[in-house]
């Protein structure tokens, strides 16, 4: 049908791109082919960037959804089972990769109950871990390499929506004429804002409640590691509180190693005592991070991870005081014409984990108020 409205979604981060495969499964699109357009700043393969997330991220699976957080649960436990599916049928070639998760908890002797309903779930012993630590679980779990799992969206995409590069500076903006020349004059019958951190600034939306906690990772090849290890120091205060430590191996070789939770700053470089810090933390939790051959030929005066490091990345995660915005607002007007509005945006740490539950609500909202 050429007549149909378009569907505009903004953004081409983990949450713009799920939101936009759920789309095109949808009946929306089966029944009335409305044309699906991506409005982006930012497009996958482009040069890291601290404000695109999505390609900074380690990535894991590892929920932060406090045990009365529904909602979070639901979003988390519903993505995992996606992308576990995802990898049982097609393997590591999804950029998805499957292993031994162990979690290491001081000051608590308890963890999140959304772990129990992961495989292979235990509660370990003592024994099995350093006196330093209070409280242990391993289970099976995830890990995404941004690339390629965003790449293979795109491919699942090819043909049937388009993507322009584009920075919307205000929803309003959707009828200036340097827009419509990419998505036609129609007015769109739905907009998504899957913005992540632009949801600050884009006019129209302007949420104050948004705001970035600035991330630093290093990225190892270390292609020995094949399971992951967290370290959990206090609290997590309902959500991505205390100090954690990580090791994510990726599927090929590479291993993302972090971390830094540092609300409100915008500082867009990596801090060389930041990375200091992680490489010695990392080791502690993770001795076998150490290349096996240089072990017992230790310099003391530099870390023997060195060697490993390959990039030191800085991201900003797109927070909100409240958690997660999925719903629909108040229509927008272009003109006469109403166009709905679905928010899908302020994924704080936990998108690439929450990517695949967030997306289906959103589309499922928007049918249901048509
Ligand atoms: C260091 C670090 C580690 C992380 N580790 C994990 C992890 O292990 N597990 C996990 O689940 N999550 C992790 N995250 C969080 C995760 O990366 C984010 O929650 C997720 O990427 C958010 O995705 P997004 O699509 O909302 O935002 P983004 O990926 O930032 O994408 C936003 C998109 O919107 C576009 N945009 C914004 N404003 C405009 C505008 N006005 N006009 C046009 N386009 C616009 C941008 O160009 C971009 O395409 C981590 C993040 C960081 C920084």
């Amino acid at each position: 049908m050429p007549d149909a409205e378009p569907i505009v979604i903004i953004g081409a981060g983990v949450i713009g791109l799920t939101t936009a495969v759920r789309l095109i499964e949808s009946p929306l699109y089966a029944t009335s082919k409305h044309p699906i357009h991506i409005l982006a700043n930012h497009l996958p393969n482009d040069p890291l960037d601290p404000y695109y997330a999505s390609t900074i991220a380690g990535a894991h699976h590892l929920s932060f959804a406090d045990d009365n957080d529904t909602r979070q649960r639901r979003y988390d436990t519903r993505t995992f089972q996606v992308m576990y599916d995802e990898w049982k049928k097609e393997g590591e070639k999804t950029g998805l990769m499957s292993l031994k998760q162990t979690e290491y908890y001081v000051g608590t002797d308890s963890h999140l109950k959304v772990y129990e309903h992961h495989p292979d779930f235990t509660v370990l012993d003592k024994s099995n871990y350093p006196t330093s630590i209070d409280h242990s679980i391993s289970f099976t779990s995830l890990t995404m390499t941004p690339s390629v799992y965003l790449n293979r969206l795109l491919k699942r995409l090819e043909g049937k929506i388009q993507i322009h590069r584009y920075h919307l500076p205000c929803l309003s903006h959707l009828k200036h004429p340097s827009c419509t020349a990419l998505i036609g004059s129609k007015s769109p019958l739905a907009v998504f804002v899957c913005t992540g951190i632009g949801a600050l600034t884009l006019g129209g939306v302007e949420d104050t409640d948004v705001y970035p906690t600035r991330g630093q990772v290093i990225k190892l090849r270390a292609p020995w590691m094949r399971s992951g290890w967290t370290r959990q120091v206090g609290s997590l205060d309902g959500g991505e509180g205390g100090e954690r430590t990580y090791i994510i191996p990726r599927y090929n070789g590479e291993v993302i190693i972090g971390g830094t939770r540092e609300q409100n700053d915008w500082y867009p470089y990596p801090r060389e005592e930041t990375t200091e810090d992680i490489l010695k933390r990392a080791q502690e939790i993770c001795p076998d991070l150490v290349p096996p051959y240089t072990k017992g030929k230790e310099d003391h005066e530099e870390s023997p991870l060195k060697e490993l490091v390959e990039g030191v990345l800085v991201g900003f995660r797109p927070s909100r005081d409240g958690g997660i915005r999925v719903d629909i607002g108040d229509d927008l007007y272009l003109g006469n014409d109403k166009v709905k509005v679905v928010y899908n945006y302020g994924h704080g740490g936990a998108g690439w984990q929450s990517c695949w539950g967030t997306a289906e609500d959103a589309v499922e909202q928007l049918i249901k108020s048509l």
